[in-house]
Formats: C-alpha cells, sequence, structure tokens
C-alpha cells in the first residue's frame, strides 16, 4: 500500500516510520522495515499500527544508513507478521504495492527448485525469484531485471540486498512509484507525499522502468532495458 526507501548517511529506520505516518491515512493493516547496517540485512515487522512497530523497534532496534519500508493492505494472505512486508528471501529484502497476478504459477516451479514461501503472499515470489537468480549467480540488478520479466500483474516494487549498504533497487508497472536523488542522497516512494520532507525533487518512474540507485547517482531503464532519463517534478515540503 505505502513504500518508502531511503539512502543517507544517518540513521534511517526513525525517518522511514516518519514517512510511512504520512502514509497511513492509505489505511493498512502492517508494518515493516529493512536496513542494511554493514552489509547486515535485517527486518522488523509488525501487525496493526504503526505505534507497534515502532514499539518493536525500541525493543530491538535496527540500525543502518540504508532502509525500505512499507505498509501493508493485505490482497494475498491474512494480516499477520508472517506476511507483512518486507519480505526477506536469502540475499534480498522486497516491498510491493500491488498484486502478482501469476505468483501461484510461479510458487509451483520454485518448488521443485527448493524455493518453498514461508507466507501466505503473492509478494514473497518476488523475493523467491530473485534470490534463485542471485544464487545462480547473477548480480542484484540483473537478478531483480530476470525476475520482472515473469511477473504478471501490478507492482511498485524496492528492495535491499544483503552485502550492499549503498544499493536499492525499485520498478514498477500499474503502481505508481517515485525516486529521487539530491546529490548526496536516494529516496524512493509510493507518493510525493511520503517524499515531501525529505527532498525538493522527485521523479516518476515511467511503465516498466528500473531505478538502480545509490548514494552517488541512479540511473533509470525503460522495459527493454534501454537507459532513458525521466523529468524530475518540484515537491513541495507540505505535500
Ligand atoms: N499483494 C501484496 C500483499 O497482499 C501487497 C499488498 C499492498 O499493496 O499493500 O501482501
Amino acid at each position: 500500500c505505502g513504500i518508502v526507501g531511503i539512502l543517507a548517511s544517518y540513521e534511517v529506520s526513525p525517518v522511514i516510520l516518519e514517512a510511512l505516518r504520512r502514509l497511513e491515512y492509505r489505511g493498512y493493516d502492517s508494518a515493516g522495515i529493512a536496513t542494511v547496517e554493514h552489509g547486515t540485512l535485517d527486518t522488523r515487522r509488525a501487525v496493526g499500527k504503526l505505534v507497534n512497530l515502532s514499539d518493536r523497534l525500541v525493543r530491538e532496534p535496527l540500525r543502518g544508513q540504508s532502509g525500505i519500508g512499507h505498509t501493508r493492505w493485505a490482497t494475498h494472505g491474512a494480516p499477520a507478521e508472517v506476511n507483512a512486508h518486507p519480505h526477506r528471501a536469502g540475499p534480498v529484502a522486497v516491498v510491493h504495492n500491488g498484486i502478482i497476478e501469476n505468483h501461484a504459477a510461479i510458487a509451483t516451479e520454485l518448488a521443485t527448485r527448493g524455493y518453498v514461501p514461508d507466507s501466505a503472499t503473492d509478494t514473497e515470489i518476488v523475493a523467491l525469484l530473485v534470490q534463485s537468480h542471485m544464487d545462480a549467480g547473477a548480480a542484484p540488478e540483473d537478478a531483480v531485471a530476470a525476475t520482472l520479466a515473469r511477473l504478471d500483474g501490478a507492482f511498485a516494487l524496492a528492495f535491499l540486498f544483503e552485502g550492499e549498504s549503498d544499493l536499492m533497487i525499485a520498478a514498477r508497472r500499474g503502481s505508481p512509484l517515485a525516486v529521487a536523488h539530491d546529490g548526496a542522497q536516494a529516496f524512493v516512494g509510493s507518493d510525493a507525499i511520503a517524499l515531501g520532507p525529505l527532498t525538493d525533487r522527485i521523479v516518476y518512474l515511467e511503465e516498466g522502468d528500473l531505478a538502480v540507485l545509490t548514494r552517488a547517482g541512479m540511473t533509470i531503464r525503460d522495459a527493454e532495458g534501454a537507459p532513458v532519463a525521466r523529468p524530475a517534478v518540484a515537491v513541495a515540503a507540505g505535500a
């Protein structure tokens, strides 16, 4: 339902939580955050209001200067911690808005290769597909691109990777997603309201776009894999 991602030079968990609060108006049943700290990917998730997630983060802090967060409105799988995003599979964590229509067919195929989901979501299939490509030697960007080629349905996705403290990948088809870069920090958000206080200008991804973000910059490729420039638009601080 709501997506936020930040690569920064400060601790991102509290900032992601604040951004998720700005997305509460969309409605949600659970929430979660993943960060990478010294290369270690970790997640915290909680059912119900964001206060449950923030209480959890007080008890079990999630350090790191890169992170993704999500508020979930369940479509596949009951509201439960195991179904909350981010979904982790081996070296990858993903947050997802939308629906993966062919998740059951992909799950059947993945199971024959030993990749079995923990959750009842359509989303976890995305994480498992990326993991399967990375296990076969693919770099994160190539693993995501190969995964996207298999998916039917509507999605906005943001990914973080174990061992990659300076990498976030975002993709959209059928669900809105914006990215931003201010010269030192990179952001992903499902709408301008999420990112308003964090950055002046955002770039709306177009259908089929894949964005690779680091602190040094961002590149966007279209559905055919060709590098593209998308216009940046001003976002009001109070958006
Ligand atoms: N289909 C996904 C799920 O049920 C994502 C739902 C959403 O957009 O929040 O977990």
